[in-house]
């Protein structure tokens, strides 16, 4: 049997005919830029969170830098972030003009640990930047309540977390505003690099878009220097042609996570994911920590079953961030899970032969 770590065949192959309809359709209408596939996809996208305003980009990466340039972030500031993420999270802070500033994370949800949030606010920050690793939700009650009494704006990276909740509502409706990811793996994918931001701040949304379109909202009168970042027409097709099957797919996600959980529990030498109370997990990644994690990995491998490690370095750990100046134990969670966790394969079309076969394998390579 063989268990790759996404497969993005079979999702294709599940709704084919509305994805070629909708591909055919773009080329067809010449749409490749802007107009109405790029106006409907956001329209839709905001409408599902329920939030006033949703601006597409080029991918993941610009949105988070966009809304951190157009809160007026810059040289001499601060941001807070999380030791363990995918580097965008820290890169777009520093392609601001400012300095990084990493919490570890919290040993139970792997996610920016709330405690240790207040200590990391000096009188250089301006902003938070929680991230839904995995596609749990941080602790919004703690992280707002703290950001509220510094009076900082809060953006959420949600690049892994499409449909989360927590307490009921939606991650990414919390901060001043959110980034999206469609990155093709992500759980909402496009076919190529593709991104979102959303908000409820009228002016910060005209702000970004924009940014994000040279500087001007109407052709040829840039009111200032911008960026080039747009979402395609053939992605913003693909990304609403999806769209109606998101929920389905993030509840088939929670069921792959649950079927792990009971398959996997037993096993003493791995530890499975704990999900945070009174939270929806959208399960882009299913984390296990592992003894002998690169063994239990390479035994994998030979048995066709992919894994991956996200990630193997935490940030601060990172060759980039030499000129900080960390020390290893300045973020002592990060670094002890980089070696122990290991992601398993988890997407909607996963069988449960597929998923049985990983516990068996698991098993075997500990007994
Ligand atoms: C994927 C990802 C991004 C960046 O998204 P791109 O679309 O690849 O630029 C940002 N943050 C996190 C946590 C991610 O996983």
């Amino acid at each position: 049997m063989k268990v790759p770590f996404v497969d993005l065949k079979a999702q294709y192959v599940s709704i084919q005919g509305e994805i070629d309809a909708a591909i055919q359709e773009i080329i067809t209408n010449t749409a490749f830029i802007g107009g109405k596939p790029v106006n409907d996809f956001e329209a839709a996208f905001a409408e599902l969170y329920g939030i006033n305003h949703c601006i597409s980009v080029a991918n993941g990466t610009d949105s988070l830098y966009i809304i951190m340039k157009m809160l007026g972030i810059g040289a001499g500031d601060e941001v807070i972030t999380v030791a363990n993420s995918w580097i965008s999270s820290s890169e777009t802070i520093t392609q601001t003009g400012a300095k990084p500033v990493f919490v570890d994370i919290d040993p139970d949800y792997y996610s920016l640990n709330e405690q240790l949030l207040e200590a990391a606010i000096t009188s250089k920050t301006k902003a938070i930047m929680p991230v839904h690793l995995h596609g749990q939700a941080v602790n919004m009650d703690e992280v707002m309540r703290i950001a509220d009494k510094y009076k900082l704006p809060v953006v959420e990276d949600c690049a892994q977390s499409h449909f989360s909740e927590y307490k009921g509502k939606r991650v990414g409706t919390f901060g001043v505003a959110a980034s999206f990811s469609f990155y093709p793996g992500k759980n909402l994918g496009a076919y190529g690099d593709a991104g979102a931001i959303i908000t409820n701040d009228a002016k910060l949304a005209e702000k970004c878009k924009m940014y994000a379109r040279h500087g001007a909202l109407k052709k040829h009168e840039h009111q200032i220097e911008g960026i080039n970042s747009r979402l395609d027409g053939l992605q913003a097709a693909i990304l609403s042609a999806k769209l109606p099957h998101i929920l389905d797919w993030t509840a088939a996600r929670i069921h792959c996570a649950d079927t792990y959980n009971s398959l996997l529990s037993a096993i003493p030498e791995i530890v499975i994911p704990k999900r945070r109370e009174q939270t929806r997990h959208s399960y882009h990644l299913y984390v296990i920590r592992a003894k002998n994690r690169d063994g239990l990995a390479n035994f994998l491998k030979e048995r066709n079953i992919e894994t991956a490690v996200h990630y193997p370095t935490a940030l601060p750990n990172l060759k980039a961030y030499t000129y900080l100046g960390h020390k290893l134990v300045d973020f002592p969670v990060a670094t002890a899970y980089q070696s122990q966790i290991l992601s398993l394969p988890i997407y909607p079309e996963l069988s449960i032969e597929q998923m049985n076969y990983v516990a068996e394998s698991i098993k075997s390579f500990y007994s």
